[in-house]
């Protein structure tokens, strides 16, 4: 029995959708289940010599709109190899319906492997074997028109780099930067990539503000979870007039009311490993970070983060979920009651999955955007892909989360009865 499922999480999400758009039982089945999971065996020569089995996983949960995207992360959840599974089936599903919603022409997909690079001290030379060897095996189910993976959870464009390389070598090719997306600007990525899921955020409270009636100027900000993500919500909210307060990571958490430039913090957990002990911050507990008075809180960490007992004592304005699957089930009811407006995930996190598409986008055409270009592109998937869900979510009364599902199963359906059924 696995805690927390993250796929028995989905799907609950999924048939809440269902429901309200009366989809027949079979397709609701259709779309539940990914097309394809498998899961593999990566034997690897470590440093000293010895050989060891890593394993790893790629879900493709459904390609109607397009080929499946998204990331493959290296972590190994508290669950063991099993929760690792039933997680990447769920990313998977969620990547499908975040395509969906923000309007780009992709599926969803998802992968990772199980470990932990940094608390087993994997060398570098170690992580590139593990990581060509997965790349070649999983190669035959991947390809620019297929699957296009990208960055997730502890991996880099060093990583997507290797899985390129790897990939263009199996295939005796040369050129096949759409192979993956997340690449390093030298190897075909796209600029703003680096930036996308913060400013992809950033732009997502900036809507939820502008109907929730609330200032950005001096609004306080909670970023759970201080990696890229909130890193760079955090950056563009300060841009935005708004001010950071509080901020963790998987070391701790920490709070300075009267302010901590994200920037200033970034510097020092680059040097000491962690924002603990940031100058003239207080060390907090994450359930207090979480129920933080603020006005944007920003769980960008992991799944599972807002249970009932923490929705409860929420006192912000705005949940802005840049990390997949912050909230679980049994939070959403009680903080729809506290009239708090929830930026799901697959809306607020989809900023990275934009600009992949971009990115793709550019390398398929071989011409490359500047940085304005690529973020106003963005910016109108995004901005619509919000209006739309609220719109939506006034349409049905139903909260943001049940609103973006509708609009991402409807249009995944619509693509569905087009195409048909086949053989
Ligand atoms: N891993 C990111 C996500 O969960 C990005 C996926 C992508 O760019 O394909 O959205």
């Amino acid at each position: 029995m696995i805690k927390n499922d993250p796929f028995v999480n989905a799907t609950k999400q999924l048939d809440d959708a269902c429901k309200i758009l009366k989809i027949d039982q079979g397709t609701r089945d259709y779309l539940a289940m990914p097309n394809k999971i498998i899961r593999v065996k990566i034997p690897v020569k470590m440093d000293n010599g010895k050989i060891r089995v890593f394993t790893g996983f790629r879900s493709q949960h459904n390609n109607d709109r397009g080929p499946y995207k998204g990331g493959i992360r290296y972590f190994n959840p508290e669950g063991g190899v099993e929760y690792m599974e039933r997680e990447v089936m769920a990313l998977s599903a969620w990547m499908t319906w975040k395509c969906a919603v923000v309007d780009i022409p992709m599926g969803g997909g998802k992968g990772g492997i199980y470990l932990n690079a940094k608390t087993e001290k994997i060398s570098d030379g170690e992580l590139e074997r593990i990581t060509r060897r997965f790349a070649f095996t999983i190669s035959e189910i991947i390809g620019p028109q297929k699957d296009i993976p990208a960055p997730d959870v502890y991996t880099t464009g060093r990583e997507m780099t290797q899985i390129m390389d790897t990939y263009e070598k199996l295939h005796g090719v040369t050129n096949q930067p759409g192979i993956i997306t997340g690449k390093p600007i030298s190897v075909g990525g796209s600029l703003a990539r680096n930036v996308a899921t913060g400013l992809g955020a950033a732009y997502c409270v900036r809507e939820a503000a502008k109907v929730v009636k609330l200032k950005l100027k001096g609004a306080k900000v909670v970023l759970q979870g201080f990696g890229n993500a909130a890193t760079f919500t955090g950056e563009y909210l300060e841009k935005m007039g708004a001010k950071v307060i509080a901020a963790s990571d998987s070391k701790g958490s920490i709070i300075n009311p009267n302010g901590i430039k994200t920037n200033n913090l970034l510097e020092y957990k680059q040097k000491k490993g962690s924002v603990v002990g940031y100058p003239g911050s207080k060390k907090i507990s994450t359930e207090e970070l979480l129920t933080t008075k603020c006005d944007i809180l920003v769980p960008a960490a992991l799944e599972n983060q807002i249970n009932a007992k923490i929705a409860n004592n929420l006192k912000c304005k705005i949940i802005a979920e840049a990390a997949n699957g912050p909230t679980l089930p049994e939070a959403d009811p009680i903080i729809y009651k506290k009239k708090i407006i929830v930026i799901p995930d697959i809306l607020a996190n989809s900023g990275g999955v934009c600009i992949s598409y971009l990115e793709w986008v550019q390398n398929n055409m071989g011409y490359y955007w500047t940085f304005n270009e690529v973020a106003k592109k963005m910016e109108d998937h995004i901005t619509r892909g919000f209006r739309d869900t609220y719109a939506l979510s006034k349409k049905h009364q139903v909260d943001m989360r049940r609103a973006a599902m509708v609009l991402a199963v409807s249009r995944v359906v619509e693509a569905f009865n087009q195409r048909g059924l086949w053989p």
